[in-house]
């Protein structure tokens, strides 16, 4: 019986352990799925690290690394051997060696670093731009044992950032206005130079529809010129007029070129306006100047012609074809100065101006130049103050053209009857000349930019005076080529003063 109880027991401990097998080959199954399922999502992380263009490198709390994958090769030039059991400062460079403990200290209390911007060191010692991220690692039992870290080369992007930077500061240099705007006509960007030619602020037009620029009667331009570049047509060069803030009209050229993203679509469009009030003034004035020389011209033309017939109507009467002869020589002189002015003008212009440095007898030339101007305008009394003969050294035809500019300016901007004073005055080695009217005088203001090409003086008594804002202009980049300089002094009302030295012939 107890036999046969020990039996059974024994066959129950077997059917037990039997089951116990089962479960137990069910058990193993189960582990070896786990494990080939952890071999596969291994091999893939695997992969993964190293086919990212990340460097992933991970290492313990002594800093010294533990993993290194194909990209930290690119990134730093040291293989995987050579990194591996090596220390992490061996990538950093000294002044930046602090960071590694400011890391673990953050991670220490559970934050992650991410996008960190730095510098680290190649295996050839050059410097590479990263951008970091750093996880910390955990155990089982959640210890920190040690980080990992991303780094990204961002060599690119700070080269591009370097460009972009060099792009930015070159547009807010600009002379020109620069204006972004995307095909809806509003303004995405503005530069200073757009401030200064428009008047209006970047913060004042970003958002704003460009049409704010642009005046009621020109408002049919910008869809043709969206029309001709989104034809992919650039506009170069357009000359039009724009708005000011300030409501004044502005002549402007423009350029216009399509905005393009990296796929090569048009996003937008850019605006480069010049300002060209300036040039188109100046171009306006030259064609004023050219039709008033060519209207002059003929003024004494007819009456050269006129006094040549004269002449031919009596042969015989001496005494009247004298007087019909001297005057038509006036006339001639007349033609001349306008056609020197004219001719100095363009030649001042192409820079083909030279100046001789003869001697000459300066008080023999204020005189022939007084004669000239008493014939031309018997109105004024002009007379010499003076030395009888001072030598000095210049060039004599450029310096006639500046004392008859002075001299016929005293003329015309003086009341009739007028006196002017002409004198030369030995002062150390130079000869001062001046020219002094009791005319109408100049203001202050008007002193300082009346050397400059075509500008005249406009008010209620200079309105009827003919002039081209041409002779004080000539006259001071002459006197500049000889080193001397047309100053002036004047008063409203009084009168005025022009003078300049010339060196002696010594
Ligand atoms: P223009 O006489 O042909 O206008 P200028 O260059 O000779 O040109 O002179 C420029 C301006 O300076 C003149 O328009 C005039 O207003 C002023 N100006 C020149 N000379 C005198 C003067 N002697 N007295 C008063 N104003 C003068």
């Amino acid at each position: 019986m107890n036999e046969s109880k020990e039996i059974i027991n024994k066959i129950k401990e077997y059917q037990q352990q039997e089951i116990e097998l089962r479960l137990s080959n069910t058990e193993i199954k189960r582990l070896n799925d786990a494990l080939k399922k952890a071999e596969e999502k291994s091999a893939i992380l695997n992969s993964i690290i190293d086919s990212t263009d990340d460097g992933i490198i991970s290492k313990n709390l002594d800093s010294i690394i533990t993993s290194w994958n194909n990209s930290a090769t690119r990134i730093f030039g040291y293989s995987e051997k050579e990194m591996i059991g090596a220390s992490i400062l061996k990538l950093i460079p000294e002044h930046l060696q602090n960071q590694e403990s400011k890391f673990l200290e953050q991670l220490k209390k559970g934050n992650r670093i991410e996008h960190f911007q730095t510098q680290r060191l190649r295996k050839d010692g050059t410097l590479v731009d990263v951008s970091l991220a750093i996880s910390p690692v955990y155990n089982q039992d959640g210890a920190l044992i040690g980080l990992s870290k991303i780094v990204r080369d961002i060599t690119k992007e700070k080269v591009a950032e370097s460009i972009g930077q060099r792009l930015a500061a070159i547009v807010e240099s600009s002379d020109d206005a620069i204006i972004s705007k995307d095909f809806n006509s509003i303004i995405t960007s503005w530069n200073e130079a757009a401030t200064r030619i428009f008047g209006y602020t970047a913060s004042e037009m970003i958002g704003e529809s460009i049409l704010k620029l642009i005046p009621t009667d020109r408002l049919e331009e910008e869809p043709k010129i969206l029309a001709q570049l989104k034809k992919g047509i650039r506009v170069e060069h357009f000359e039009t007029e724009r708005l000011r803030k300030d409501g004044t009209l502005i002549s402007v050229s423009l350029t216009i070129s399509p905005v393009k993203d990296l796929n090569g679509n048009i996003i937008g469009l850019s605006k480069i306006a010049r300002d060209i009030t300036e040039k188109s003034l100046i171009e306006k004035k030259k064609n004023e100047f050219v039709s008033f020389v060519s209207h002059e011209l003929k003024t004494p033309l007819t009456s050269l012609k006129s006094y040549l017939q004269m002449a031919l109507l009596k042969p015989q009467d001496a005494d009247f074809i004298l007087k019909a002869l001297t005057k038509a020589e006036t006339q001639t002189k007349k033609m001349e100065h306008l056609i020197r002015d004219f001719l100095n003008v363009s030649r001042f212009e192409e820079g083909h101006i030279t100046i001789k440095q003869t001697p000459f007898d300066i008080v023999k030339l204020v005189s022939d130049c007084i004669e000239d101007a008493a014939i031309a305008s018997h109105k004024h009394k002009v007379v010499y103050e003076g030395t009888t003969s001072i030598i000095v050294q210049g060039d004599e035809e450029k310096i006639t053209l500046v004392l008859t500019n002075l001299i016929s300016n005293a003329q015309k901007y003086s009341p009739d009857g007028g006196e002017i004073k002409v004198s030369c005055a030995l002062i150390e080695h130079k000869v001062v000349v001046s020219i002094k009217d009791n005319g109408i005088g100049i203001s202050l203001n008007d002193q300082r930019n009346m050397f400059q090409k075509f500008f005249r003086v406009e008010n209620e008594q200079t309105k009827f005076i003919p002039g081209f804002g041409i002779g004080l202009y000539l006259s001071s980049t002459i006197l500049k080529l000889h080193k001397s300089k047309l100053q002036v002094e004047s008063e409203i009302g009084k009168g005025s003063v022009f003078y300049f030295s010339l060196p002696l012939n010594e």
